[in-house]
């Protein structure tokens, strides 16, 4: 709390009082931590793959490139990790687009059924390589919802996708959609997988963070895809939470308002 004091005198100049002013800078505060944490954050992300790319570009020209075979892993190595902070810069922009309010939205009265069986075809392949059995449950006559269907896709990429990842093999990943009493759609994404220890739940969508950033990074993760999630759930008027047992499974569900044209009008 930032306190200020100003005293108040008479014409005379004699003392009469003491204005103090306490003034609440909690919020300011924070979101100063938040600004420096985020810089200092992306710095690191992208300062790490530089790294690994730097040292095996000089391994190889250290004379890795005359041995083909580990001179082939080297340079698959390196493009990976190329492709890692392209996808970090493409999530940075898209983000940043978002809080600056300079992506267009567009959105259309339409059911979401086919956005979610398409999602979930997208990602039969990767799941059954895993050996995960991956659902999708739609329940009928769903209410139309006011979307913007590419930054659904984005959304549904980012929960299933996570859903994949951290999912060992045998396990099931199942995304429903139905009703809720109010009209609004919900939608569902539940996995049987390694889950997320209870202290971690609390901070799991702010941006970067993440349970385990060893793991995360090896599955190509860039720990912003949960903070894009929530983000685009919120323009859209709907809410987004997650529900996880740590080595049990997590299930992220978000709402969707139901399409009420007279709004819009
Ligand atoms: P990342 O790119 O690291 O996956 P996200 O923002 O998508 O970043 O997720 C943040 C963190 O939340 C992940 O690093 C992981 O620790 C945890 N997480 C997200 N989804 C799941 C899930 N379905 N099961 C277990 N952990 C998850």
């Amino acid at each position: 709390i930032k306190t200020t004091f100003t005293p108040i005198t008479r014409q005379d100049q004699e003392p009469i009082g003491i204005v103090a002013v306490l003034e609440d800078v909690t919020e300011q505060e924070k979101l100063d931590r938040q600004r420096k944490d985020f810089v200092a954050n992306v710095s690191h992300e992208l300062r790490t793959p530089l790294t690994t790319i730097k040292s095996y570009l000089e391994a190889l020209s250290d004379g890795a490139m005359e041995e083909p075979e580990l001179a082939t892993r080297f340079l698959q190595v390196t493009q990976q990790e190329a492709e890692r902070m392209s996808r970090l810069i493409n999530d940075l922009l898209h983000l940043s687009r978002l809080d600056a309010q300079k992506i267009k939205i567009q959105k259309k009265a339409m059911r979401i059924d086919n956005i979610l069986q398409s999602a979930a075809d997208r990602f039969s392949l990767p799941a059954e390589q895993k050996q995960v059995h991956l659902s999708c449950t739609i329940e009928e006559k769903l209410p139309q919802v006011y979307i913007d269907p590419d930054l659904m896709d984005r959304v549904l990429d980012n929960l299933i996708s996570n859903a994949v990842k951290y999912t060992s093999t045998e396990g099931t990943i199942t995304i429903h959609a139905h009703r809720l009493l109010d009209g609004s759609v919900e939608v569902s994404i539940r996995d049987t997988g390694i889950g997320i220890p209870k202290k971690d739940l609390d901070r799991i969508f702010e941006r970067f963070y993440r349970v385990d950033k060893a793991r995360s990074r090896d599955m190509g993760g860039t720990g912003l895809g949960l903070s894009i999630a929530k983000e685009i759930v919120e323009v859209h008027g709907g809410e987004i939470a997650i529900h996880s047992t740590y080595k049990k499974g997590t299930t992220v569900s978000f709402t969707l308002p139901p399409f009420e044209p007279e709004v819009i009008r």
